[in-house]
């Protein structure tokens, strides 16, 4: 901790605790202290710590070959895509590594479909995104953030994207013109606070696209997975977007590994040397990431969620406070927003044994690895009720 505060620039503010261990849903600090983890990465660790089916094919894979670069083929990366178009119903993808990274391709992929098969004049294309949208760090993505502290000192930015507030289908068709490239948005905002759009906002959004040939672009990234309950967010309104951004748990916990998938019709505009990762597609992330979308097919993770997430929500929304504004979610990915500052909770929830996040000041993220037990989320209300009474 005191190397991590001397020597590491300040860019995170991490709760007091160094974690050395870690399996299934629990984590240990270096006293041999345990802890639930409640944030599972940020949803990265949708199959809990270290699953043995992950850790198995990272070590069998490492034994063999671990980067190739793309100037080669390996043997996994087809493996991968196969497993994707069976998840998605895609039929091309690019692989990347981190969230940021693949957002960025979208980025790219719609500005030259846009161009390219749309007609749009050079340079005049448009994305549009919503209000409090998070979607990486990168200095374009940040250029499209409403957050003026993500962006304060780091333009110029990238001119090109129009903000809409999210959840509002009349300012989205206010804002299409001609040259409108893409609708970039989460279908549940993780980063804002778990905010969910009105029911049908996301179908008639698609539709909306559709009818001009917009791209309706998914980034489910934290969504994505079975974290809310369904595979994807978007099945929550049957809606299959043009393009799907996936990232975190996609590496199963142990490998960044992302994506970017959609039809021929928009990535094939990619051709040699227009875009790339020196280890985007390697086969020990490509390994890895088979392996951990096996482990969310096969244990019904999706399924798991829905259930033990409505269960939580329903704990929760029995804790009956005045610190408490809103408890809401979709499967285990919930949030509780509070009439004050989360950081002290989050602290005293550390003390009792529960590591929680606060997002955007004043709410909680319980979004546990999708592998918890009815028990351990018993357990885990318990102590949040004991400290939310305490306050
Ligand atoms: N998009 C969404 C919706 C996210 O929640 C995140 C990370 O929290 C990202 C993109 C960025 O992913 P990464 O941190 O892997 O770059």
């Amino acid at each position: 901790m005191d190397l991590e505060e001397q020597l590491g620039a300040h860019n995170y503010h991490p709760l007091p605790v160094t974690l050395v261990k870690g399996e299934g849903v629990w984590v240990e600090d270096e006293h041999g202290k345990r802890y639930m983890d409640m944030l599972s990465a940020y949803s990265a660790l949708n199959q809990g710590h270290r699953h043995p089916k992950i850790i198995h094919a990272l070590k069998e894979q490492a034994d063999r070959i671990t980067l190739t670069s793309r100037a080669f083929h390996n043997d996994k990366l087809g493996i991968l895509y196969e497993r994707l178009a069976q998840l998605t119903g895609k039929n091309m993808f690019l692989p990347m590594n981190t969230g940021a990274e693949a957002v960025e391709t979208a980025v790219k992929a719609v500005r030259r479909y846009a161009y390219d098969i749309k007609g749009v004049p050079e340079n005049q294309a448009e994305i549009i995104v919503a209000s409090g949208n998070f979607h990486g760090r990168t200095t374009t993505i940040i250029s499209f953030s409403s957050d003026v502290e993500y962006q304060r000192g780091f333009g110029p930015l990238t001119p090109g994207f129009r903000i809409v507030p999210y959840g509002d289908i009349e300012a989205l068709k206010e804002a299409i013109q001609p040259h409108t490239a893409a609708f970039l948005v989460e279908p549940i905002q993780g980063e804002a606070g778990i905010i969910i759009p009105p029911k049908g906002y996301l179908q008639q959004a698609y539709e909306l696209c559709q009818k001009h040939q917009v791209l309706f672009v998914a980034d489910e990234i934290q969504t994505g997975l079975g974290r809310t309950g369904r595979m994807f967010a978007c099945d929550w309104e049957n809606v299959t977007p043009d393009m799907y951004i996936i990232g975190k748990a996609l590496g199963g916990g142990v490998f960044p590994v992302s994506a970017v998938a959609a039809n021929r019709e928009i990535l094939g505009v990619f051709e040699p040397g227009s875009h790339g990762s020196t280890f985007g597609g390697n086969p020990l992330g490509s390994a890895v990431a088979v392996a951990a979308l096996d482990v969310i097919v096969e244990e019904k993770l999706a399924n798991r969620s829905a259930e033990l997430g409505e269960y939580f929500l329903e704990q929760l929304r029995q804790c009956q406070s005045p610190v408490i504004r809103e408890v809401r979610g979709r499967g285990l990915f919930i949030g509780m927003e509070l009439t004050q500052p989360a950081r002290p909770f989050c602290e005293a929830l550390m003390k009792e044994g529960l590591l929680c996040k606060e997002t955007h000041e004043m709410t909680i993220r319980f979004a546990p690895p999708l592998i918890i037990q009815k028990q351990e989320i018993d357990w885990a209300v318990e102590r949040i009720k004991k400290v939310i009474m305490e306050a």
